[in-house]
């Protein structure tokens, strides 16, 4: 459609295809449109002058003048250095370059004036601004204006693309692009929003003319990235919602009626009961169910996954539930096969350590139909694994797998079978809509009763004793204690002994005939972790010592302490699983963060978040705004994004509005057939077809 934006890079003019290919292997640009989509990271400027005085305290790239006073280029060893004493009103500072000093030392002299630009650094105790730029001040254009900064690579530097580089050819770009670029965003939207024109957008976000301008740009740029996002998440679950026929569970059955009459061991809280009924309902619809569950740790997910196959294999069908890691799929496993150990109910577990011939057996069972439910790690997505009639997959702890291995397990039978998906940790709404965006979303936001919140302590090194002396007094009540050791693995061998110091320290502390204390961590063999975990759950130890190991699929209801010890290396969500350990039983219970005293900003407000709040969808969300969606989701998720300026973590507000527009417009035109739509169907068309998986829009 738009031709001139797909032209290939090298014929712009000063690229030329030797350069152009640096730019495709450094940066994977190829045409002109990508050009335009590399913004710069931010603008300095160059109107301003600042003091070197005030240099100190900037802590970025800044614009100074005055005179040199002194050149220093005497050889320095076999380098040939540059050092040059620069005077403005304010003070001195120097000017030194380690490269190129004989290109630059021809164009000094003392007493002439200079405007320099560039950002000091401290050396040893003094201040120094290494290769600046150097323009004397009587041959400064007036410039005027906002100088966008791009980044670059010492590669691409090397080769001509530093910042200002960059800028070169794409000032070029912009010089012609007056008149085509058409909008693509309705001009009611546009209105809506007071949102600048595309074409005005790209001008103004590579060269603005101020503040406000470049501000307008980002603006209309991020909403338009974020708005087609939204609009691709809510079309791809229409065209899965007309397309993909999904099995009807007509009927409650008997399973889960027996079930429920017989065996259920509480009564269900209110928000699992309206969560059941969300999903019934889907099962009743004809379409293929495509739900996100989540919940809290403790919330009771594990049950409603239960109830959820119960009612798949009451209309006969069968059920999968898979999990991210083997303690995690066979504690699933056993605590499964004990909800169901009255009735006749076939569940089998399938992980990547289980044996070929036993494998074998599983295969054939699940192929014949005689095994009704299915628990397991990936392993279940192999294409060897074959039901006989599949009907409903539980995926919990989603946040490790991602679309293309929903995806896999919708292949599993002719019609797809229904797709749970559920959350450990509670997702921030905004990444929900965005990474799950197709899913619709249940949440259980209520805590079986009869829990007390957790008390949170932040405690340093020097209360260790004090620490102690209440683990005596909780286990002098009965209690038992985890106290959990970061293992991290770049620094594993030093964790280890870590672990093993602390052990020994926690042994002399706790000492026998009166203490038992276990020890559980990864170099341990499975069975030996197996016994020591027995003998803490059989309430013969009263004290955990453990790795992170312990972390999911742990449930001793008498353990009410959890001790983490250098609480600033873990992250956030990691703490909070941690902690809802404990809290499971009927006495009060209490986590202390053991931390060093120097902490850095973000860890005193990861310990001060969890002393605040035992809300996991409050914490995900102070998460998101410490560590940004790359590391909250996993990196190979948000690439998958691959946001050009949007970002996650402070536009939250901007991603609810675009979900909201891109809500009513489909609701209005749903295949977007109105001519005023024309160019956004065009776009959705050429964003939807570069993601191979979902081609579907015609
Ligand atoms: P999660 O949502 O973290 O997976 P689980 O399913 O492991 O939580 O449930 C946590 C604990 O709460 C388990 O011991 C479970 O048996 C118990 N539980 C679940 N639902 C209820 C309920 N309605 N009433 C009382 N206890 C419940
Ligand atoms: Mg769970």
């Amino acid at each position: 459609m738009n031709d001139f934006l797909q032209t290939p890079i090298e014929y712009l003019k000063g690229v030329g295809p030797q350069r152009a290919e640096i730019l495709r292997k450094e940066l994977r640009i190829v045409t002109f449109e990508d050009l335009l989509f590399y913004f710069p990271f931010r603008y300095i400027n160059r109107s301003q002058y600042h003091t070197i005085a005030e240099l100190p305290y900037l802590d970025s790239y800044a614009q100074i003048k005055g005179r040199i006073i002194q050149i220093n280029d005497k050889p320095l060893g076999k380098q040939n250095r540059l050092n040059v004493k620069f005077q403005d009103h304010t003070g001195i500072i120097e000017l030194v370059w380690f490269q190129g000093a004989k290109w630059i030392r021809p164009l000094l002299k003392v007493g002439t004036e200079y405007q320099i630009f560039g950002k000091a650094k401290i050396f040893g105790t003094s201040w120094n601004i290494p290769h600046p730029e150097i323009i004397e001040l009587e041959k400064v254009k007036n410039e005027t204006g906002l100088q966008p900064i791009y980044s670059s690579s010492e590669k691409l530097g090397m080769k001509g693309f530093t910042s200002k580089g960059i800028e070169k050819i794409t000032k070029v770009l912009i010089e012609q692009l007056k008149n085509r670029i058409p909008e693509i965003i309705p001009d009611s939207i546009l209105n809506q929003f007071r949102i600048i024109s595309r074409e005005e957008a790209f001008i103004q976000i590579h060269c603005p003319n101020n503040e406000d301008n470049a501000n307008a740009a980002r603006l209309r740029l991020k909403f338009e990235e974020l708005f087609f996002l939204q609009l691709e998440m809510l079309m791809r679950k229409q065209i899965t919602m007309s397309k993909s026929k999904g099995h009807k569970f007509m009927e409650v059955g008997n399973y889960f009626t027996e079930f429920y009459a017989n065996y259920l061991p509480f009564e269900l809280t209110s928000a699992q009961k309206r969560v059941l009924k969300e999903i019934r309902k889907d099962f009743l619809t004809g379409h293929h169910m495509n739900r996100l569950l989540q919940g809290d740790v403790g919330s009771g997910k594990t049950l409603v996954a239960l109830l959820t196959m119960l009612f798949g294999i009451g209309n006969n069908f069968q059920a999968a539930l898979m999990a991210p890691t083997e303690i995690l799929a066979k504690q699933h496993y056993i605590t499964i096969k004990d909800f169901l150990k009255e009735m006749d109910i076939d569940v089998q577990l399938l992980t990547g350590s289980i044996k070929k011939k036993d494998r074998k057996i599983i295969f054939d069972k699940l192929e014949s139909g005689k095994t009704n439910i299915l628990i397991g790690t990936h392993a279940l997505l192999e294409d060897t694994v074959q039901f006989k009639n599949l009907g409903i997959v539980i995926i919990d702890e989603q946040h490790r797998f991602g679309v293309a291995q929903r995806a896999k397990m919708w292949k599993k039978n002719t019609i797809p079978p229904h797709v749970l998906v559920m959350t450990a940790t509670p997702i921030p709404r905004t990444l929900a809509m965005t990474f799950y965006g197709d899913l619709d979303v249940s949440i259980i936001d209520e805590l079986p009763p009869g829990r007390k919140p957790i008390s949170t302590l932040h405690k340093f090194e020097a209360s260790r004793l004090e620490v102690f002396g209440f683990i005596k007094r909780e286990i002098a009540l009965g209690r038992q204690i985890y106290i959990v050791y970061p293992l991290i693995q770049e620094s594993e061998s030093m964790d280890y002994n870590n672990l093993m110091d602390g052990y020994e320290a926690i042994t002399r502390a706790f000492p026998l005939p009166n203490y038992h204390v276990s020890i559980v961590h990864g170099k341990m063999k499975a069975e030996d972790k197996e016994f020591e975990m027995q003998r803490f759950i059989k309430g013969e130890t009263q004290i955990m010592v453990a790795t992170t190991v312990i972390e999911v699929g742990v449930n001793v209801p008498n353990a009410s302490v959890m001790i983490i010890e250098s609480a600033e290396r873990f992250g956030l969500s990691q703490l909070h699983q941690l902690r809802g350990r404990v809290g499971r039983g009927a006495e009060k219970s209490y986590c202390v963060l053991m931390t060093g005293i120097k902490l850095s900003k973000e860890s005193k407000k990861r310990m001060a978040t969890m002393v605040r709040t035992n809300d996991g969808f409050e914490i995900a969300e102070v998460d998101l705004e410490l560590r940004g969606p790359g590391d909250l989701m996993g990196t190979q998720q948000s690439g998958e994004l691959d946001l050009k300026i949007a970002d996650l973590s402070k536009d939250g507000q901007l991603v609810s509005q675009a979900r909201e527009i891109a809500r009513q417009l489909l609701t209005e035109d749903p295949l977007l057939e109105l001519p005023q739509n024309h160019f956004i169907r065009e776009q959705l068309r050429k964003i939807m077809r570069a993601k191979p998986n979902w081609s579907q829009i015609s």
